[in-house]
């Protein structure tokens, strides 16, 4: 397996303009001659397949909703970050460099989180273009507002809604494309497996979601944005249609998985209510800039809010954490609130929740200002709890909400498979063991908007392309598979629903390999989920047929694909003997509680690769290379 990184040497501020220069262009005439497949529309996909249109590539998008404005892309609430240093408080590229490597806990490359803090800058420029309305000062700039882990204000934001005003911009490219004739969209097309020719990526397999047809489609290149695989857990923040299929088909054609157990656990959302439950919401990092989070300091205090005073609250991440206090980064906060729960300070049913509240707030903003900043997640909370964030305190408490694991990628963004490319949320390369908030955004769009579009015409510039087209056997053996699969799962008839199955899964991962872990744990997880996934294929009922609009048989394939891949997150998150941003082994703590890292033995991406279905995974790895920053052991005090 080609495991290397292929970073630039040379000075770390100049690695990607070189590399840049050094790459094989291909020149505007031939571009027409190259066909690229990009799976996913959402800010990584619609941001590349609009960019590699623009260049002259023809493209073929896919995504499974109805619309590119439906990938879960929309739903981003609180913004993204760029290191304009607007606000002249400090901020620079290496400052946003810095801080995200070490949010991450030093388990990112160097290099790629460089280049991410260089091209954020770009980013702003080419949504401000297309039109992004972000929020302005009274003067006219562009607002900012603070996230987690930083100490800077570099979050450019339109209200709650930055992910859906980004992916404006983005679908608005890829239309103005699609009428350009240069990108097909084909919506409503799931892609369920990759095609692979003499070891290079050449197509996709793919289901039309309403006629039920499998087809074919091959290409000179495949780039994966098919987004995280939260949903593994069940609940999460993540919507509901967000899955692992795509990057769990092609991890099982070769291409390899990195760090699958560093999933992120997001402090603020509102708690789970019930066994009802389909989805968790998110209340928006963002609100920690004005939002104080509290508990009662006597245990099983069940007095309102309103009448426990000052004296009897603990501002925890205040007290812990006084230089970033309720911006202390998404793992610590979430460990800080699980630990006064787990204590007996928990406020709510269940003693599940903690205050998050803007009285203070209110009166040196107004609820005006405060409403014009946070209106909508505030309205969101409303209808959702019944109650008024305006009146009494939100209750939040931490749920699943990001994947930093994924397939794994070279510094061109480029799979072990040559021709495989993975972008935004599917591949694993910036954010380490803890993404900082707001840059998911960040990294989806320089994904898509400037990095890929470089490091795709070097592939194709630098490589003798076959193009076997889609009567290769290799597609026919693919197409096969993917009916068999699916008459497989209908064949069942047993007497348990997909769902069911999916919760079952999710509860074992959230209780044994969720914020907390530890070698017991995953151990009876891996004895206990191939036990369930044996179920599964015994007892589970898909109703309907193949061939039309089936979304039982969708869920079926998903779930299917979940319960294989929870197993590798688990014998992950066994094998990293340590702890390290998201990933916390209970067995391996400072005497203050926090993440101890083992750098001497863990100080690499575990890399997996498949081999077969009898055979257990091997593991591989990427030694993390520090020449630039020092590790250390974070601290946000
Ligand atoms: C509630 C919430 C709020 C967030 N807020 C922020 C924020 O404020 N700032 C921030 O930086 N980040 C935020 N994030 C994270 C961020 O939204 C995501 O990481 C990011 O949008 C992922 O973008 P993506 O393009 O990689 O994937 P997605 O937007 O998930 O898109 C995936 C695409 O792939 C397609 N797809 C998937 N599988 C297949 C398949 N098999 N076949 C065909 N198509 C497929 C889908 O149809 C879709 O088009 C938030 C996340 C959540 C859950």
């Amino acid at each position: 397996m080609n495991l290397d990184a292929r970073i630039p040497s040379g000075p770390l501020a100049q690695k990607w303009d070189r590399h840049r220069f050094e790459s094989k262009l291909v020149n505007p005439a031939n571009k027409r001659k190259f066909e690229v497949i990009v799976v996913g529309s959402g800010l990584a996909g619609a941001s590349a397949a609009a960019t590699l249109g623009e260049l002259g590539y023809r493209v073929k998008c896919f995504c499974f909703q109805d619309s590119p404005r439906r990938a879960h892309s929309i739903a981003a609430q609180g913004g993204i970050n760029a290191a304009k240093n607007y606000q002249n408080d400090g901020d620079s590229i290496y400052r946003l460099f810095y801080d995200t490597i070490k949010g991450g806990d030093f388990r990112a490359r160097e290099g790629n989180v460089y280049r991410l803090a260089q091209v954020s800058v770009n980013i702003i420029d080419q949504c401000v273009a297309q039109g992004v309305p972000f929020a302005r000062e009274y003067g006219g700039l562009l607002a900012n507002r603070s996230f987690g882990g930083a100490q800077v204000s570099r979050t450019f934001y339109a209200r709650g809604q930055t992910g859906q005003q980004l992916l404006l911009g983005a679908y608005q490219a890829l239309c103005r494309q699609i009428g350009a004739g240069t990108v097909a969209m084909f919506p409503r097309t799931e892609m369920l497996d990759l095609v692979v020719v003499d070891g290079h990526a050449k197509g996709i397999v793919v289901r039309d979601l309403v006629t039920g047809e499998i087809s074919s489609h091959a290409g000179d290149a495949v780039v994966l944005a098919t987004g995280g695989y939260g949903n593994v857990f069940f609940l999460s923040t993540n919507a509901r249609g967000c899955n692992v299929t795509a990057t769990w088909r092609a991890y099982k054609q070769g291409a390899a998985f990195a760090n699958p157990c560093f999933t992120q656990i997001h402090p603020t959302c509102i708690p789970v209510s019930g066994d009802h439950q389909s989805k968790l919401t998110l209340m928006s990092e963002s609100l920690r800039n004005d939002g104080r989070v509290w508990v009662p300091k006597q245990k099983g205090d069940k007095r309102p809010p309103d009448q426990i005073p000052e004296g009897d609250r603990d501002y925890f991440l205040e007290r812990k954490y006084p230089s970033y206090g309720n911006l202390a980064p998404r793992d610590i906060a979430s460990r800080a609130a699980k630990e006064v729960c787990d204590e007996g300070h928990g406020v709510g049913p269940g003693g599940l929740g903690v205050y998050l509240d803007f009285a203070d707030a209110i009166k040196r903003l107004s609820e005006k200002g405060i409403a014009e900043r946070y209106g909508n997640l505030f309205d969101m909370y409303e209808k959702i709890t019944g109650e008024s964030a305006y009146r009494t305190p939100m209750r939040i408490y931490p749920a699943v909400h990001y994947t930093m694991g994924g397939l794994w990628v070279d510094y061109d963004l480029m799979s072990n498979l040559p021709g495989l490319f993975v972008l935004g949320e599917a591949n694993f390369s910036d954010h380490g063991a803890n993404r900082l908030g707001a840059s998911a955004l960040m990294q989806g769009l320089a994904d898509g908007y400037f990095i890929l579009p470089y490091t795709i015409g070097n592939y194709f510039a630098s490589s003798k392309q076959v193009k076997p087209g889609t009567s290769h056997p290799e597609f026919r053996k693919a197409e096969e598979g993917v009916g068999a699969r699916m008459r497989r799962l209908l064949s069942i008839s047993g007497n348990r629903t997909v769902t069911s199955f999916h919760r079952e899964l999710g509860k074992l991962l959230w209780d044994k390999c969720g914020m907390e872990r530890n070698e017991a744990g995953l151990k009876e997880l891996l004895q206990r989920i191939p036990e369930l996934r044996e179920r599964f294929w015994k007892e589970v009922k898909v109703t309907g047929e193949t061939s039309n609009l089936n979304q039982d048989l969708e869920a079926a394939g998903r779930v299917a694909d979940f319960m294989e891949f929870g197993e590798l997150m688990v014998l992950d998150a066994l094998t990293r003997r340590e702890s390290c941003g998201g990933h916390f082994r209970s067995e391996f703590q400072t005497p203050e509680g926090e993440a101890l890292r083992d750098d001497s033995h863990f100080a690499h991406v575990a890399i997996w690769g498949y081999r077969g279905s009898d055979k257990p995974p091997e593991r591989h790895q990427e030694p993390l290379v520090y020449e630039e920053v020092h590790m250390t052991q974070r601290s946000y005090q």
